[in-house]
């Protein structure tokens, strides 16, 4: 999608704090961080929302190369050991504002409250 912000961060026509980077996915910091560590993990291609993955052919090889980038990227950000939680908003009520799908990734910082 050529107006995409994400996706013209990931073709580099805007700057970002790239953190990680493979075939499938690149990760990038949160330009308004809500966690010492807040990182953007961002497929490559344009996928709106979780949802879309749904009747996505490659939906299913998405969310597995997802099992390789998290721990990477937690590696990398030093939040591996101490843990850290993995957002991803999707639709109005999830507070989705980019719909380009991501995953954040925070971290640095106990969260006290349960979602659930
Ligand atoms: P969401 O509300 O789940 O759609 O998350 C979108 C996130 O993208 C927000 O946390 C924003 O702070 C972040 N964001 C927006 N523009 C940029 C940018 N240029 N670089 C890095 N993060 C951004
Ligand atoms: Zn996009």
């Amino acid at each position: 999608m050529t107006d995409c912000i994400f996706c013209r961060i990931i073709r580099g026509e805007i700057p970002s704090q790239r953190v990680f980077e493979n075939e499938a996915f690149v990760a990038f910091r949160d330009i308004h961080p809500a966690a010492p560590v807040h990182v953007l993990l961002v497929p490559k291609r344009h996928v709106p929302d979780l949802l879309s993955l749904r009747d996505d052919p490659e939906g299913a090889s998405l969310m597995g190369a997802l099992a390789d980038v998290v721990p990477e990227v937690a590696r990398l950000c030093g939040v591996d050991r101490t843990g850290f939680r993995l957002v991803a908003n999707c639709g109005e009520d999830g507070g989705q504002t980019i719909f380009h799908l991501h995953f954040h990734l925070l971290g640095g910082r106990a969260f006290g409250e349960r979602l659930l």
